[in-house]
């Protein structure tokens, strides 16, 4: 019983470190690099580095690391006795590495990385392929890219106006964007990995109800702690999280959404 944990457990675990490496080291390279501390930028060893320890100046590793850890190994443990049926548990816990990376470096950089990008389609193509074959895997696709591309565009023109708004009242304008091209590229992979129009599009509802329903939260909580104001309803929220919400939902728990599906 015990034996048989050892082995989803330790894979969760390397899963883990393989997310807290690259959401260390691509937002400042954008390659393989050596760790550096994020407080003070020195370098870390790697046997230092791989055993959590403090960087030479003495600051410790971020609560992230030890976040990342304990989720990915309880994750992988939960996949190896529930594994996804079309790709099962090893490449259900590659694209759980994947998931993680790009979580964990858009909610602390707010950014899509391209490397990531890369790694993810070449990793969803192959999952796609094997799992529905090469027509659903490209319409899923085709169809993250054509509503993104939407959205992206009516999301610039919306920023556009209110810059334009904000100057008629003499007030200094920020041309951001809401939703970037990294957004764009990432549901693009995910609709790869999910397969044909209607899951990506299920996908795409699933993860706009979520961050709904999380930015509903927010507020009310703000609301009650009596911090809100307009501007803090403004604040960049990063969107590949709910994104990847959404897909993980599709993959791995199938059950779930055929009891909230008709049909
Ligand atoms: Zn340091």
């Amino acid at each position: 019983m015990i034996l048989e944990w050892i082995v989803p457990l330790l894979a969760g675990w390397l899963s883990g470190w393989v997310v807290n490496y690259f959401s260390d080291v691509l937002p400042i390279t954008r390659r393989f690099s050596k760790p550096v501390c994020l407080e003070c930028g020195a370098p870390i060893g790697a046997g230092e580095y791989l055993f959590f320890r403090k960087c030479p100046n003495g600051h410790a590793r971020p609560a992230r690391v030890w976040i990342t850890q304990v989720i990915s190994a309880a994750l992988s443990l939960y996949l190896f006795f529930n594994p996804p049926l079309k790709i099962g548990y090893w490449a259900g816990l590659l694209l759980l590495t994947y998931f993680g990376i790009v979580i964990v470096i858009d909610m602390e950089h707010k950014l899509i990385l391209h490397p990531t990008s890369i790694a993810g389609s070449i990793l969803a193509l192959a999952l796609g392929l094997s799992a529905h074959g090469l027509g659903t895997t490209l319409s899923g696709g085709l169809t993250g890219l054509l509503v993104m591309l939407a959205f992206y565009y009516f999301g610039a023109l919306f920023a556009r106006l209110r810059a334009k708004r904000m100057r008629a009242q003499g007030l200094e304008a920020d041309d951001e964007e809401a939703l970037g091209q990294g957004d764009v590229i990432l549901v693009t992979i995910l609709g790869l990995l999910v397969g044909g129009p209607t899951l990506t599009l299920v996908m795409i509802v699933l993860s706009i109800l979520l961050g709904g329903l999380v930015s509903f939260l927010m507020i009310v909580g703000l609301m009650l702690s009596r911090r809100y104001d307009e501007n803090a309803m403004m604040m960049f929220i990063p969107f590949g999280p709910y994104f990847v919400f959404g897909a993980g939902i599709i993959v791995y728990f199938p059950e779930a959404l055929k009891s909230i599906l008709p049909g």
